[in-house]
């Protein structure tokens, strides 16, 4: 059978890479894909960005099922797309993918179905948004509406910084249409936590917990970015907090969409803060699977995703079980010079390891020019390493590491370090 994944990145690697284990698969498209994708034998990236040209191709090539990867796609209606010519698809529609690519629609949806969240007001005038800062006081968390690349959001420690935030998104108008609607919501303190599942719209499949990293530098400092290395299990999330997230979060956003007559599909991803005394809240949705968190959790998947996909496309879901190899998984991002502001491309990536049962490295920025690999984006690699702690399964991924190497390489050197903690 032949599968297609859609993008470009870490997480589209490790999603190509696991589907190609599937002794039913004789070949995974990657569109574009990278430059680790251009050299697995298994896998054959395909130049094309247009979905329109995709779904032409996906009919004369007789691919059986399409995974999406990245959010853009999925706001630009590629399942509707797909769906309407009959095509097998995993992914939520344009309008269930709402609950990433518009907050205000997110957030109203969860006010709406008692699903726990930060509290908030929307806002398009600027004045009133002023005004509400000035009542709530700071720290405030201010959020571009729409899809801005991670970039989009502000947590202001201060009134002046949370003014200034309104002021780029409102007045300067920074992100464009993403940011000509703001929400302002509640800070909340705690700990991080990233919740995927995936759905068929009204089963569940709840996959392996993870945390990310979305500070550039050690210890959480330094700008945001889109995440520097993320582990699997996280251990904050005990089997009682997994109930209750499934409970309090998953089942109502699932039951909820599909009583507003939008059903879910696709991965669902909750990014969950959780507070000192163990209450979970939701910061977001994503509509897709995160990255890097993407790559740890497939290292760790045992069971066959194509199998797993079939069920998910067919509504069948329930009838799913999935197996994780016990160790742990840690992933660090190597990311290229000048990461996340101005990220240099073109450096010869040298020493990339073979894979082994311990370690494996997926490509994000990087391109073959000439036969030789080249950085491409900000994000270049994760390495992923797997041991029985997070301990051992960190130094699998630091002594990989220590092999590759590219001008201006930079990466945290404390990724797990919760996981340590607990
Ligand atoms: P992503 O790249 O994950 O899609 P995004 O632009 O959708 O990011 P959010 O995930 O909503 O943005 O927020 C980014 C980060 O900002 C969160 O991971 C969290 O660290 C912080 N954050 C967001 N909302 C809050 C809040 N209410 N209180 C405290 N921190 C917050």
């Amino acid at each position: 059978m032949k599968i297609l994944v859609v993008g470009s990145g870490g997480r589209e690697h490790a999603l190509a890479w696991k589907l190609a284990q599937s002794e039913r698969v004789q070949i995974v498209y990657v569109a574009p894909g990278n430059g680790g994708t251009a050299r697995d034998s298994r896998l054959q990236n395909l130049p094309i960005t247009d979905l329109n040209t995709l779904a032409e191709f996906v009919i004369r090539e007789h691919i059986a099922l399409t995974v999406v990867g990245p959010e853009t796609p999925l706001a630009g209606g590629i399942v509707n797309l797909f769906r309407a010519r009959g095509l097998k698809v995993f992914g939520p529609t344009r309008e269930a993918a709402q609950l990433e690519s518009s907050k205000d629609f997110a957030k109203a949806f969860m006010k709406r179905h008692g699903i726990p969240t930060a509290e908030y007001e929307t806002f398009s005038d600027a004045a009133q948004a002023h005004a509400y800062i000035d009542a709530k006081g700071a720290p405030i968390v201010i959020k571009a509406d729409g899809l801005a690349a991670g970039k989009g959001v502000v947590v202001a420690m201060s009134l002046d910084e949370a003014h200034q935030a309104v002021e780029h998104m409102l007045s300067d108008n920074r992100f464009g249409d993403a940011g000509a609607r703001i929400v302002i919501e509640e800070f909340l303190a705690g700990e991080e936590a990233s919740f995927i599942v995936m759905c068929d719209g009204k089963n569940v499949l709840p996959l392996a917990t993870s945390q990310d990293h979305k500070r550039l530098l050690d210890n959480d400092q330094g700008p945001n970015t889109g995440g520097m290395g993320a582990y699997s299990p996280a251990p904050i999330v005990t089997p009682a907090m997994h109930a209750r997230v499934m409970r309090e979060i998953i089942n109502p956003t699932i039951a909820g969409m599909a009583k507003d007559g939008i059903p879910f599909s696709g991965f669902l991803y909750a990014g969950l803060m959780i507070d000192a005394a163990g209450n979970p809240k939701t910061l977001e949705f994503n509509c897709r699977m995160g990255d890097p968190e993407t790559q740890p959790i497939m290292a760790r998947l045992k069971t066959d995703l194509v199998g797993v996909m079939e069920h998910a496309v067919n509504g069948t879901l329930d009838a799913v079980g999935l197996e994780w190899d016990r160790r742990t998984a840690v992933g660090v991002v190597l990311a290229a010079a000048g990461y996340p502001e101005d990220p240099v491309k073109g450096n010869a990536i040298d020493g990339i390891p073979a894979e082994t049962p311990e370690a494996v490295t997926f490509h994000a920025g990087t391109a073959e020019v000439d036969g030789h690999l080249v950085t491409s984006g900000g994000r270049v690699l994760c390495v992923v390493g797997l041991g029985d702690s997070v301990k051992l399964a960190q130094k699998q991924a630091y002594e990989t590491l220590e092999k590759i190497h590219f001008d201006g390489m930079q990466y945290r050197r404390d990724i797990g370090w919760r996981g340590l903690k607990h």
